[in-house]
C-alpha cells in the first residue's frame, strides 16, 4: 500500500528563525490577505523591535474561515481515527524537528526565557499532539459509549501566555476527535500560531482543516459569535470569558472556558524548606508570573515564615532578569506595555494598601517591558493584591496556624484553578487536598504538566477541562 504522507524530513532544525515581514491569514490551506486589507504588528517585548506585520481578520475573513472548516468537516470527521491519527502524529514530528525554530520564535513574539520555550513549552507542545495522535483511532474506548460523534467546527480563541501550548491543547484534541478548526491567537503574540500553519501545510494536513485568523478581541468575538461554529473554547480572562458565555447562552454550541486563578502555594512546617523555595519560585516566577495556575499567594505556616522568608529572598537575589534569548535568564519580560501597566498598578495598589514590598535588586533593561520579582509581606485577605489576579511575577505572602485556617485562606478566593501542598505527611496532602477547591493540586512540585492529566477551573475559573481523556468529551456529541 501506499503510504499516506510522501515524508520528506525537515531541513535541519535551526537555532534563528526566519521571520517574514508580513505574514496572512491562513485560511482553507493558503496564507491570504485580510479582505479590507488592514494589518497590524507585533513586537518583541524585550526590545520593542517590530517583528513582523500580521493580517488583521474581519468578519468577513472569519465567515470565510468558518465556511471553509465547514467544508473540511465532512471528509475530515469521514476519515478512519487511524488515518486522522497519521496527521497528528506527522504533525507532532515537524514540531520536534523544528522545535528549535519555534523555541526561538516563541520567545521572541512573547519575551519569555529561552530556556522555558526550549525545555518546557516545545515537549509539551510535541506531547500533546502524540498523546492525542493515541486517542483517534481508540475513542469508542474513552468511556463516551461506542459511537462517539465530533461537534463540527470548533471556534477556540488563546490567550498570549503559553501561545503554541495553548494552541495544542485546542487543537490535538479537536482534530484526534475529527472536529475542524478555526483558532484566534492572541493579538500580542500571533507568530507562532502561523508557524504552527506553515506545519499543517508541511504535515499534507487537508486544506481547511485548521485556520488561523489573527487580530484583536473584535475577531475573537466574530468567530465565537458565528452560528456556523458548533463548539467555543476559550481560555483567556475571566471578563471576556464572561461576554463569551452571554454570547453562547441559548445556542447550541458547546462551551469551555478555562480562565484565571489565583492559585495559593500552601507551605507547612514540616516541609522541605529548599525544595519548598524552589516549588515557589517555579510556582511565581515561571514565565514571569503570568500562567493562570501561578502560585500567586503564598500561604506560610507562622512558624517558620521567617526562615522561609529569608530563604527565599535569597533566592530571588540570584534569579537573572535579562535577554530572553540569554540562556542562562531566568526572568524575561512582561509581554505587552498593557500588561506591565496592569501588574504595576496592582503593585502600586499593594503598597498603598499597607503591605511591605520587597525586591531584589536588580537593573531593568531601557527598552522594553520588564518588572522585578517582587514579594510582599504583611498582605492580608482583605488587600487587593491577595485577592485579584494579576498576572505578573508578584507573590503576596500571608500566614496561618493550622491546616483548617490554611484551606479555609486558600478557598476564599472566587478562583478555583490550582493550589500546592508542602509537607512531609503523605495523610495532611491527602486530607488537605480533599478540602481545596481547585482544579489541579500539586503536593511538593509546582507548575507541572502532562498531556494525559486533565486541566481546568471551578468557580470563577472556568468549566470543562482540557487534558487527558477528559479533554476530549469538550470535542464530542457523547
Ligand atoms: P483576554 O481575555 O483579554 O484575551 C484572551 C483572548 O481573547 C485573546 O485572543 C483576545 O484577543 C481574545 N478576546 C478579547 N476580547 C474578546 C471577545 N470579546 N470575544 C472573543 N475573544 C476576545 O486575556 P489575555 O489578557 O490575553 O490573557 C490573560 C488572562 O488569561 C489572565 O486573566 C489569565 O488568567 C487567563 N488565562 C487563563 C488560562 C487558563 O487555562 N485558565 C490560561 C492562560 C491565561
Amino acid at each position: 500500500m501506499a503510504p499516506v504522507f510522501d515524508y520528506a524530513p525537515a531541513p535541519e532544525s535551526r537555532s534563528v528563525v526566519d521571520i517574514a515581514p508580513s505574514y496572512g491569514l491562513f485560511i482553507d490551506g493558503e496564507f491570504t490577505d485580510a479582505a479590507g486589507g488592514k494589518v497590524f504588528k507585533t513586537v518583541s517585548p524585550a526590545t520593542e523591535e517590530v517583528l513582523s506585520e500580521v493580517a488583521e481578520a474581519s468578519e468577513e475573513d472569519v465567515d470565510r474561515a468558518v465556511r471553509a472548516a465547514r467544508k473540511a468537516f465532512e471528509k475530515w470527521s469521514a476519515l478512519p481515527g487511524s488515518e486522522r491519527a497519521k496527521y497528528l502524529f506527522r504533525i507532532a514530528r515537524i514540531i520536534q524537528e523544528r522545535s528549535r525554530e519555534l523555541a526561538v520564535l516563541e520567545t521572541l513574539d512573547n519575551g519569555k526565557p529561552i530556556r522555558e520555550t526550549r525545555d518546557a513549552d516545545l515537549p509539551l507542545v510535541a506531547a500533546h499532539f502524540f498523546y492525542y495522535a493515541g486517542w483517534a483511532d481508540k475513542l469508542e474506548h474513552a468511556g463516551y459509549g461506542a459511537d462517539p460523534k465530533p461537534l463540527g467546527v470548533a471556534g477556540q480563541v488563546i490567550p498570549w501566555n503559553f501561545p503554541l501550548l495553548m494552541l495544542a491543547w485546542k487543537i490535538a484534541p479537536a482534530l484526534a476527535t475529527g472536529n475542524t478548526v478555526v483558532l484566534k491567537p492572541a493579538e500580542t503574540t500571533p507568530l507562532s500560531a502561523l508557524f504552527f500553519a506553515d506545519i499543517c501545510r508541511q504535515a499534507g494536513l487537508p486544506k481547511g482543516v485548521v485556520n488561523i485568523v489573527t487580530g484583536d478581541g473584535r475577531a475573537g468575538a466574530a468567530l465565537v459569535a458565528h452560528p456556523d461554529v458548533n463548539k467555543v473554547a476559550f481560555t483567556g480572562s475571566t471578563a471576556v470569558g464572561k461576554k463569551i458565555a452571554r454570547t453562547v447562552a441559548g445556542t447550541r454550541k458547546k462551551l469551555t472556558l478555562e480562565l484565571g486563578g489565583k492559585g495559593a502555594n500552601i507551605v507547612f512546617d514540616d516541609a522541605p524548606i529548599d525544595q519548598a523555595v524552589e516549588g515557589i519560585v517555579n510556582g511565581i516566577f515561571f514565565n514571569q508570573g503570568q500562567v493562570c495556575c501561578a502560585g500567586s499567594r503564598l500561604l506560610v505556616q507562622e512558624s517558620i515564615h521567617d526562615e522561609l522568608l529569608d530563604s527565599l529572598k535569597r533566592r530571588l537575589s540570584t534569579l537573572r532578569l535579562g535577554d530572553p534569548l540569554d540562556k542562562n535568564t531566568d526572568i524575561g519580560a512582561i509581554n505587552s506595555a498593557e500588561q506591565l501597566a496592569r501588574i504595576s498598578a496592582l503593585a502600586e495598589q499593594g503598597e498603598a494598601e499597607g503591605a511591605e514590598r520587597w525586591s531584589p535588586a536588580c537593573e531593568l533593561p531601557e527598552n522594553g517591558f520588564w518588572f522585578a520579582p517582587t514579594l510582599f509581606t504583611n498582605v492580608t485577605q482583605a488587600h487587593t493584591i491577595a485577592r485579584d489576579e494579576i498576572f505578573g511575577p508578584v507573590l503576596s505572602v500571608l500566614t496561618f496556624r493550622t491546616p483548617d485556617e490554611a484551606v479555609a485562606k486558600a478557598n476564599n478566593t472566587p478562583y478555583g484553578l490550582s493550589a500546592g501542598i508542602w509537607t512531609e505527611k503523605g495523610s495532611r496532602i491527602l486530607a488537605v487536598a480533599n478540602k481545596l477547591r481547585a482544579g489541579v493540586i500539586w503536593s511538593n512540585t509546582f507548575n507541572k504538566f502532562d498531556p494525559t492529566s486533565p486541566f481546568g477551573g471551578y468557580k470563577e475559573s472556568g468549566f470543562g477541562r482540557e487534558g487527558g481523556r477528559h479533554g476530549l468529551e469538550a470535542y464530542l456529541d457523547v
